[in-house]
């Protein structure tokens, strides 16, 4: 294992980081790379989706603009506070049903985890926010989003929230109780950040 001293020689190695595909999995794009530095906060979803894939940044898509409204951060803003993460760092491709993206296998997500390890020592964040299920299940242990949105975790240490995912693809939102545990984390992340600055 690495150990990098400074995020910029992290980032140098990330961005032509193979190993998945070296293990036979059919990625579609090159890592994604958090821009920006400085933040003290940390946002680890799932994996990028087809329009990050291409112009390898975090959160460009339409999940990504709901993000925001639900964080009511405009784009500089949120990329200044979250340095953007995820469970792995490539786009996956289409699932083999046609719906959605290929959700990454439990080897990739054990391959990738070595750049969140790294990541975190370097950043050591004030506080974590999980974007959906798989990031939630990986990172804190939860067993759902249900249980787990509207509730705080600790992380090592650090304070952690989970969101559910953004992308609109479920029919979890749908649910007036699971907007109202939205409301409560995105409540609380807010309070959270207003501590960090
Ligand atoms: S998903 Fe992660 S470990 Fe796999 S090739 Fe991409 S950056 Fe590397």
């Amino acid at each position: 294992m690495t150990r990098y001293r400074s995020l910029a020689s992290l980032k140098r190695d990330q961005r032509g980081c193979r190993l998945c595909v070296e293990a036979g999995y059919p990625l579609e794009s090159l890592p994604v790379i958090a821009p920006g530095e400085g933040q003290r906060a940390y946002l680890f979803g799932q994996a990028p989706g087809i329009v990050e894939g291409e112009e390898r940044r975090p959160w460009r898509g339409r999940a990504g603009k709901t993000l925001r409204r639900w964080l009511e951060l405009d784009e500089d803003e949120f990329y200044a506070t979250f340095y953007c993460a995820s469970v792995t760092r490539c786009y996956p491709g289409h699932a083999p049903s046609g719906r959605g993206d290929r959700t990454p296998t439990p080897e990739e997500q054990r391959l990738c985890e070595r750049w969140r390890d790294a990541e975190l020592r370097l950043l050591r964040p004030k506080l974590i926010v999980t974007v959906g299920g798989l990031a939630a299940r990986r990172l804190l242990g939860v067993a759902s989003v249900t249980e787990s949105v509207g509730r705080r975790y600790d992380f090592d240490g650090v304070l952690a929230i989970p969101l559910p995912h953004p992308s609109g693809a479920s029919s979890w939102l749908n649910v007036p109780a699971n907007r109202e545990r939205v409301a409560t984390a995105v409540r609380m992340i807010k309070d959270a950040l207003d501590t960090l600055e």
